[in-house]
């Protein structure tokens, strides 16, 4: 009784120390002390389980729990000191398939327990049987789902297989046939609970999670990808409801809701709705493939923009996931602390899906200890551009690209962006002209006041901070170069 009240105790404060981390990570401010309440809630939720457990297995079986939990625990921490910021997202789709594998593998454990002991052996009343046949169905088609899609969220992120949509015919009436499917065999389940209705349920939502993520185009996946870690909470909420476990149960609706509303406010972001993303499309290039002639792109070079940049005014520099692979953050907030000591008005201007997660850009920019009240969201700085002598685009391209907003047929049409063609100059750091992750053309290129500054963004960025602070060795020629479309 006594350690059942102190298992309670536990489960409440684990629970309020995950909200508190929630609360934490929502503001660059607290994002430290979230963490520490995430990491102190879970080593509490671990410990308890694990305790109570203890009660009731064999002191082998311990061992081998917390055999497992070292082991996880190595394989984890290994791999987090190895990600690069990069590689983020896909390690999250990873994490989020197994999560959804323990959900199948405690649904189908659960089932095989009830069918080999009855429900003697187990904590449910014959007269809830029912119940906990649904819960098996629904906890294992979830579980599945998510299993699979994670995977392929998983390979698509990292470039294993083409992002592009798979567009089989009558897609969308098989996802909805699967679900039909699926309310139709958990009603049969609940009178009949035989194995080939589980196996069924399994292979058919193991299929639907493939279909419906390998259907969703390139740009969408920062939505796939947080709609499936609401899924994995929904998956674990199932799981919990299998295992008595209270707290699962509520850990998984706090991760299930919250990914559900990141999911709502990035399909804000990208002005699109769920539904759509669910039908998947978005991502497929135009017929014309971006490849159109645009007109003529204007090349600068570093001592140039170095020279404009001491004459500006105001500077706002808006990253991109370019930033990110030239891991050029630190010459970036160098380069603000310079132009601030001049006098010039720098901030930056922060695309809620630039990068490849949401919050990649705060993360890097604070990493470099770039003042947080000068880096604000698209909505609190897009009216300012239309004022702004100089716009950085820093290894960004879909989240400034006016083809968004100007042109009705693209496929990235209605995403709002931030709009940097406004600004008197822009000046474009990246290596080519290629497209972004959309595959999608960028008319902003070849726009009168913009010029491609072309390299790796870091080098780029440092040397304008050679030209800036006076070492002459790097100083290049003044005249600007006209340059084709076709010469990168
Ligand atoms: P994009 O992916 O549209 O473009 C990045 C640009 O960076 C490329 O055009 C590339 O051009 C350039 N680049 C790459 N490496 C370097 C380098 N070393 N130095 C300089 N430039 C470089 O970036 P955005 O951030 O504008 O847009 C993000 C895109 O990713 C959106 O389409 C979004 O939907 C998607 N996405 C976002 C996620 C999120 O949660 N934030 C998750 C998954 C996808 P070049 O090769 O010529 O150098």
């Amino acid at each position: 009784m006594t350690s059942l009240t102190a298992s309670h105790a536990a489960d409440l404060v684990a629970a309020l120390l995950f909200i508190l981390s929630l609360a934490g990570l929502s503001q660059h401010r607290t994002s430290r002390s979230g963490v520490v309440y995430g990491i102190a809630g879970m080593a509490l939720a671990l410990v308890a389980t694990v305790v109570m457990a203890a009660q009731s297995i064999t002191a082998g079986a311990v061992a081998l729990i917390v055999l497992a939990m070292a082991l996880g625990a190595a394989i984890g921490l290994w791999r987090a000191r190895r990600v690069e910021m990069t590689q983020m997202p896909e390690l999250i789709a990873v994490l989020h398939s197994f999560v959804g594998l323990a959900a199948v593998l405690v649904g189908w454990n659960s089932y095989l327990e009830v069918e080999a002991h009855g429900t003697a052996q187990t904590r449910i009343g014959a007269d809830l049987l029912g119940i906990h046949h649904a819960e098996v169905f629904i906890g294992i088609f979830i579980g599945a789902v998510t299993f699979t899609g994670s995977i392929v969220a998983f390979l698509k992120l990292s470039a294993r297989i083409k992002s592009r949509p798979l567009m089989l015919p009558g897609k969308n009436a098989l996802n909805v046939g699967a679900l039909v499917a699926f309310v139709a065999l958990t009603v049969w389940f609940t009178v009949s609970p035989d194995l080939p209705l589980m196996i069924a349920v399994t292979a058919l939502a193991l299929a639907l999670g493939w279909h419906l993520v390998a259907s969703i185009g390139g740009g969408d996946m920062p939505v796939v990808v947080s709609m499936l870690n609401s899924y994995s909470g929904w998956a674990a909420a199932a799981a919990g409801f299998l295992l008595d476990n209270n707290l699962l149960i509520v850990t998984g609706a706090l991760v299930g809701s919250s990914g559900a509303y990141l999911s709502y406010i990035m399909c804000k972001a990208m002005n699109r709705s769920f539904l759509s993303v669910i039908a998947g499309g978005f991502g497929i290039e135009a017929p014309s493939g971006g490849k159109e002639e645009q007109g003529e792109h204007r090349e600068v070079r570093a001592a140039e923009a170095a020279e404009m940049l001491a004459r500006a005014r105001s500077v706002i520099i808006t990253p991109g996931y370019g930033m990110a692979v030239a891991q050029a953050q630190h010459p970036v907030a160098e380069l603000t602390r310079q132009l601030r000591q001049r006098g010039v008005d720098v901030r930056f201007g922060v695309h809620p899906v630039a990068g490849r997660l949401p919050g990649h850009m705060n993360v890097l920019l604070a990493e470099a200890k770039v003042p947080y009240d000068i880096v604000l969201e698209m909505d609190e700085i897009n009216d300012d551009f239309a004022d702004t002598s100089v716009v950085l685009v820093i290894g960004a391209n879909d989240t400034v690209n006016p083809a968004a907003t100007e042109d009705p047929t693209s496929p990235i049409a209605g995403m709002p962006v931030l709009r940097v063609w406004e600004a008197e100059h822009v000046i474009v750091f990246k290596r080519s002209m290629a497209s972004g992750y959309a595959g999608v053309q960028n008319p902003l290129f070849f726009r009168e006041n913009s010029s491609m500054l072309f390299g790796d963004a870091k080098q780029s960025v440092e040397e304008i901070l050679r030209a800036l602070t006076g070492d002459g060795r790097h100083q290049e020629s003044a005249a600007t170069r006209q340059a084709t479309t076709a010469g990168r």
